[in-house]
């Protein structure tokens, strides 16, 4: 039998799966990492810990599965996107990576609205010019510390230094490219005059792949390494956001995924590169040659109702009454127990600003419409209504461009409430799916890599027979009707308030100063 060993370079953990040639998983193996906070708001890693994990996961499942190992076929990787990796003429670490999530690069961004047209931003890169992608954090390196910037030779993605160690070949893939704010998203190629007019050198980026092909072949140093055969066959792979749709089967029109975790995220898969015209969705290309996938990112989804759980008295309460469950079963059972719509409490639930659609740091969390009638039921469910609603302006805005959302399939904590995803469904009005496993975008890399080498005939064969459903749930129509008019509602309040989130925030800074 013929295995794939996969690994997704995460922000947490780097995990390693092993996959046999029917896509069924036979073990896997994960190694936590922290990331260092070396000043507000900056986030970092060094390179080098990637690769420790890798090898550590690799050596792990090696020693459980040691004659599985001498029949793996290829690699496949999947990883953090936007990191940057800067690397000199020897190819050494210049410093550590920036990460996704870092958020240093304010002056950079402005930089780039004053030097990057509307129509380039549109038209060439279709993403946001957002803090967290690649390109600020090169001119950062560039500003910031000169000494570096001169050194930099070659500018590589996380996942792609992973395939460097192992292969000993530069490259990326136009997936992970897509989140660099220097790719053009619909040509599929580096976007030159991007370059050009933030004065970037080409020869820093590196030749672009497609995900599904080999990029290079394990070296004999690095199968020491790792304990996998030497010239096994390693492919581009993808950016993790994207390996997930294809490791949770969303790979054909009509599909998109939810991810209700502490933040939240929805994609939706795309035949064409359509872009919104306001720019509030990410659009990257897909590891699927020729297709794409829209993204809209929920900054404090499922957190909102940690947050609930631990911040208000709420929960004590709740426990008192129901012992033997969990918090958040706690409060599906409670919310239950109010019709949709929460009696007109609204909430937004903008703790952290928003990214999708408002792109707006200074937006803060919200329950309006509060009166004597509601109790803490009303508020559970207002605050798993508002999540959703947040959910629905990236469906809205695709479904608007011309992108069909019929089914969609959700994973994360959220997922566990039947509640939570029946509103899913009745928010969305179409079909929402949970699936029995979800190893996400790690087991998405291993599904491509076994179609790079021949283990299934296509990606859609691959999923197929794999990736299984658990439940379907349809909407309720009437409650559809209902959400439709109270989503009317919840659409008014954030552009109602704007001029207020800006006008406290100068509040409190003004107060700040009279303290001292
Ligand atoms: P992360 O995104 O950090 O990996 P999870 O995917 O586990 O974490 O998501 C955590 C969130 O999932 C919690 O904040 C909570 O909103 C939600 N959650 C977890 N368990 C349940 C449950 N049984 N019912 C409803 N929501 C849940």
């Amino acid at each position: 039998m013929g295995y794939i060993i996969s690994f997704d370079i995460g922000t947490s953990g780097t995990k390693a799966l092993l996959v046999d040639e029917t896509g069924k998983i036979t073990g896997s193996s994960f190694k936590e990492y922290e990331v260092s906070y070396p000043n507000i708001g900056w986030a970092e890693q060094y390179p080098e810990i990637w690769w420790d994990a890798v090898c550590e996961t690799s050596r792990n499942l090696y020693n459980r599965f040691t004659n599985e190992f001498k029949d793996i076929r290829a690699i496949g990787l999947s990883g953090q996107m936007h990191g940057s990796v800067f690397l000199d003429a020897k190819n050494e670490v210049i410093r550590p990576a920036l990460l996704w999530c870092d958020a240093r690069t304010v002056r950079e961004i402005e930089q780039m609205q004053s030097l990057l047209p509307l129509d380039i931003v549109v038209d060439i890169l279709s993403n946001p010019l957002l803090a967290g992608l690649t390109a600020p954090k090169v001119l950062w390196l560039r500003n910031t510390e000169p000494q570096n910037y001169k050194r930099l030779k070659t500018l590589l993605l996380p996942k792609d230094y992973i395939r460097f160690l192992m292969t000993g070949e530069i490259g990326t893939d136009q997936s992970d490219a897509s989140g660099t704010l220097l790719f053009d998203v619909k040509k599929r190629q580096w976007a030159y005059e991007v370059l050009e007019a933030l004065g970037l050198d080409e020869k820093i980026l590196p030749p672009v792949g497609h995900s599904i092909d080999v990029a290079g072949e394990v070296t004999k140093s690095a199968a020491k390494e790792l304990k996998i055969p030497v010239n096994t066959p390693v492919i581009y792979g993808g950016g993790d956001a994207v390996m997930a749709t294809v490791g949770t089967g969303i790979v054909e029109s009509g599909r998109a995924l939810s991810v209700l975790g502490t933040g939240g995220n929805v994609t939706i898969f795309s035949d064409k590169p359509f872009v919104d015209p306001k720019v509030r969705l990410n659009v990257f290309c897909n590891v699927i040659p020729d297709k794409w996938i829209q993204l809209g990112v929920q900054q404090y989804a499922g957190n909102s109702l940690r947050w609930l759980r631990d911040n208000l008295v709420l929960f004590e309460q709740l426990r008192m009454e129901q012992k033997d469950k969990d918090a958040y079963e706690m409060f599906s059972v409670q919310a239950a127990e109010i019709e949709p719509g929460s009696e007109g409490l609204i909430f937004l639930p903008y703790f952290m600003g928003e990214r999708t659609p408002h792109l707006d740091p200074y937006a803060r969390g919200v329950f309006f419409g509060l009166s004597g009638n509601h109790n803490r039921q009303h508020i559970v469910r207002a605050v798993m209504e508002g999540v959703i609603f947040a959910f629905r302006d990236t469906i809205d805005i695709v479904r608007k461009i011309g992108i069909p959302v019929d089914v969609v399939r959700t994973t994360g904590g959220g997922a566990k409430s039947p509640l939570w995803v029946q509103m899913q469904a009745d928010i969305f009005g179409c079909q929402v799916e949970t699936l029995k496993v979800d190893e996400g975008s790690g087991y998405g890399a291993a599904l491509l890599a076994a179609v790079s080498v021949g283990m299934f005939s296509s990606i859609n064969q691959a999923v197929e027979g794999n990736v299984e459903v658990d439940k379907v749930y349809t909407p309720d129509k009437k409650n559809t009707k209902i959400y439709d008019e109270i989503f009317r509602e919840y659409s008014t309040l954030y552009p109602a308030l704007k001029k207020n989130y800006m006008s406290i925030y100068k509040t409190m800074e003004k107060i700040k100063c009279i303290r001292g």
